[in-house]
């Protein structure tokens, strides 16, 4: 059975008597409107547990877009059932006030800036939200593992520093990026491009291919000069596209044998994040 609950005490009793019968728990935290990607987080996570949460959140907190905020798609109904059918232990629908009754969270620590490079820098504030949220959410689940996907690969690295920081007892498991057969990321805010505007977006993962195929055969600023050319043809707006260290988020300017390529741009208005791992050919 698939408990709906909203009520932080409920959630602790039921994880409680779980963790009493001996249970592992692995918790998944979204913002719902769910796909294919979040529910692959979900089957690992039941996998591997024998018991398993999901929040459904939407954290005005780590958005600096109103707007963005506002026009979040937001699903709920469908996304209980979808998880009733992975056969999800408990859904979680957190309450603002109670989610974040008590601030746990030291004032300030410090990420090494993680949160102030790519994502960090176009959207000030986000990670202190994102922080604050999976924070929050840690101390009222308290998981022994927790998924999170590779397709917000800084958001990874950003919660694996606040969790060995602050040497929290959780493990935390990233989750390769599901992509559509186009190889699209998928994406809850994909639902706001037509068809069309969705082709559009398939130039991130192809320049992202593009400088997989040729890491190590040109210098990287060559190499991301030649893909940013390619993208002035496409009808959207290239927030920033870099070539960084795999550890600290650094852009790179010379070849190391193995690095991320992240990219961030406009479609239609709607912003998407993809990334890829480079091994230097
Ligand atoms: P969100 O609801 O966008 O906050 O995402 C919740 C979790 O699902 C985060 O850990 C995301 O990284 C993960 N996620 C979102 N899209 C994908 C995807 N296409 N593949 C794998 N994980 C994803």
């Amino acid at each position: 059975m698939t408990h709906r609950i909203e009520e932080i005490l409920l959630l602790r009793a039921i994880i409680n008597e779980a963790k009493a019968q001996g249970k592992s728990v692995g918790f998944v935290p979204t913002m719902g409107a769910l796909h294919e990607g979040h529910l692959c987080l979900v089957r690992q996570s039941k996998e591997e547990n024998d018991f398993t949460v999901v929040s459904i959140y939407v954290n005005l907190r780590q958005f600096n877009s109103s707007d963005d905020f506002t026009n979040y798609p937001r699903n709920p109904e469908q996304d209980f059932i979808s998880l009733q059918q992975e056969a999800v232990d408990v859904v979680y629908f957190p309450q603002t006030l109670e989610l974040f009754s008590k601030e746990f969270l030291p004032e300030e620590f410090d990420l090494e800036g993680l949160d102030y490079r790519l994502e960090g820098a176009s959207r000030p504030g986000h990670f202190k939200g994102v922080i604050e949220v999976v924070h929050a959410l840690f101390q009222h689940v308290k998981p022994a593992k927790a998924y999170f996907g590779l397709k917000d690969f800084q958001q990874v690295a950003v919660i694996r520093k606040m969790v060995s920081t602050l040497n929290l007892p959780v493990k935390l498991v990233g989750v390769p990026t599901v992509r559509a057969e186009n190889g699209l990321a998928l994406s809850s805010r994909n639902q706001r491009l037509s068809l069309e505007e969705q082709t559009e977006a398939l130039v991130l993962i192809r320049t992202l291919i593009f400088l997989k195929d040729n890491y190590g055969k040109m210098p990287i600023n060559t190499l991301l000069a030649s893909a940013k050319n390619k993208m002035k043809r496409a009808d959207l707006y290239l927030d920033y596209l870099e070539i960084v260290d795999i550890e600290t988020l650094i852009p790179l300017k010379e070849t190391t044998p193995c690095a991320v390529a992240c990219i961030a741009a406009y479609c239609s208005g709607v912003r998407l994040i993809d990334n890829m791992l480079l091994i230097a050919h």
